[in-house]
């Protein structure tokens, strides 16, 4: 059955018998399970999303000609990657939390390029699959991952090297049929919530690695999964009852480790299969997309400024001059965020396969101030909150029959401001900041998409210092300017794409 709304999402996810341990016990559903259920409501808001607004959140299948998700939309012009960006800041704002579904859009439309590229050199037949794949997807309307990140062991080592050779996801068998796989993906956002993951390679891989080179989609059901769910601080808030202490009672994120025990993978669905010299280009361009996808924590920091603007005025304190300073800046910050991710999308081109890949220069210049930002942000928001963001009694206290008026007293800022409110916004401020929601707004963000290193290295390669100097050479008359200096402009590759240069 198609998925329309957030509730036929949740209905779809139950009863799927997936092995997913958590506390060491394996939870029997996931979707009651309250500390996996706000992850699952993050997710369900994307297609609430798309009802209430369809023009950001959905598209028209060109495959099946109905309406789907965006997020299973391959771009085909610089509006579609726009609107992905548009549509991430939105979530963001609604959800103050990662919705977990920009890794599996990011994949296949990557993918999508890449195999067309493929099969110009080798003949093969890994576009039509992609095809074929993303037709099934969107007549179910369904959720796909995208595993991309191995454990990698030994980080000075290639596969091959590797004492255990299952550090880097590989190839077991091969029948006439299709691949068996093992390996493990750590950290998936989202896979437990998903109805299909498309496990790729995690870098650059040379001949002899030849085995590690595969992509392949799953159903996340498939025999051989197991899961182990990820921690988060304060996680079992969410299991103490009660709304206050959890900060975001109902959303949050998701990440597991992926254990795949000789899965097998049916050709069809199998679209790369030892083609390593494409594995640099697939991770390059997973990367570009999803290194400006990371705007989506311009959305979640207008929650943390909206906090901390709510808990500066509960405190009576709303014109002092500092702290309008410091929303000034909080909110300076984001939006660079939002300029440069929302820049490498405008930025987009086309690819051979039709399907438009964004700038890749600034989505990594985008996903570097994430990798900052969000922490500048967070710091300014916790000065503002003041000391008790950390030392704030608990909900049951606040309830008890004898305290519970002391804390009410005590607690009070401003006197027309309920006790009860301040402390759910000053928690709020915690859970993004210390709590649950800081792993997808603080940690997420350095590490996410790549850590920091990732970018520096791919910004190190494309800032271009020789024709630089060559400018600065011939403004101070060291050099000559020729007609070849106006033309070119090797900085991002955008004018010339746009002015064919
Ligand atoms: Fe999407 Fe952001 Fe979550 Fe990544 S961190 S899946 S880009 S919401
Ligand atoms: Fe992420």
């Amino acid at each position: 059955m198609k998925i329309h709304t957030g509730e036929d999402y949740i209905n779809s996810l139950r009863g799927r018998g997936l092995r997913v341990f958590l506390f060491g016990e394996i939870v029997e559903e996931p979707v009651d399970h309250p500390m996996i259920r706000p992850s699952i409501n993050a997710v369900a808001k994307t297609y609430d999303l798309a009802i209430k607004v369809p023009e950001l959140a959905s598209v028209i299948s060109p495959f099946t000609g109905e309406r789907v998700s965006r997020f299973l939309h391959v771009c085909t012009n610089v509006e579609d990657l726009v609107l992905q960006n548009k549509m991430q800041r939105k979530l963001g704002q609604l959800t103050g939390t990662c919705f977990q579904r920009c890794v599996g859009m990011d994949a296949f439309n990557s993918l999508y390029s890449v195999s067309f590229e493929m099969d110009e050199k080798y003949g093969t037949t890994y576009h039509q699959r992609m095809k074929s794949f993303l037709t099934k997807m969107h007549q179910y309307n369904y959720v796909v991952g995208g595993a991309m990140t191995d454990v990698k062991g030994d980080r000075s080592l290639p596969p091959r090297l590797q004492a255990d050779q299952d550090m880097f996801v590989r190839v077991t068998k091969r029948t006439d049929k299709g691949v068996y796989i093992s390996g493990a993906k750590a950290h998936q956002t989202g896979c437990i919530n998903s109805h299909w993951m498309v496990v790729m390679p995690t870098m650059r891989l040379g001949e002899k690695d030849k085995d590690f080179a595969i992509i392949g989609a799953i159903p996340v059901d498939a025999q051989g999964i197991t899961y182990i769910y990820g921690r988060q601080s304060c996680d079992t808030r969410s299991m103490e009852g009660g709304s206050i202490d959890a900060g975001n009672a109902k959303y949050g994120g998701q990440e597991a480790m992926v254990i795949l025990d000789n899965v097998f993978i049916p050709n069809e669905y199998v679209f790369m299969n030892g083609e390593y010299d494409f594995a640099a280009m697939l991770v390059e361009r997973f990367t570009t997309y999803h290194r400006r996808s990371y705007v989506c924590k311009s959305g979640v920091g207008d929650v943390l400024i909206g906090a901390s603007a709510a808990i500066v005025e509960m405190n009576g304190v709303p014109k002092a001059s500092h702290i309008k300073d410091k929303l000034v800046e909080m909110t300076h910050l984001n939006e660079t965020i939002y300029g440069t991710g929302i820049a490498a999308s405008y930025q987009g081109y086309e690819t051979k396969s039709g399907a438009y890949i964004c700038d890749e220069m600034l989505a990594n210049v985008c996903k570097h101030h994430v990798t900052k930002m969000p922490y500048e942000i967070g710091r300014l928001a916790q000065d503002l909150a003041g000391g008790l963001v950390a030392t704030l009694p608990s909900e049951k206290d606040l309830n008890h029959p004898e305290i519970g008026a002391l804390l009410r007293k005590y607690l009070r800022g401003k006197a027309d401001v309920p006790t009860e409110d301040r402390m759910r916004v000053l928690r709020l401020i915690e859970n993004m900041t210390l709590g649950r929601n800081a792993v997808g707004y603080l940690t997420e963000s350095m590490h996410g998409a790549g850590s920091p290193q990732a970018q520096r290295i791919q910004i190190g390669r494309m800032m271009q210092l020789e024709y630089k100097k060559r400018l600065a050479k011939i403004i101070a008359g060291v050099e000559t300017e020729t007609d070849k200096d106006i033309l070119i402009d090797e900085l991002s590759g955008y004018f010339s794409r746009v002015f064919s240069l």
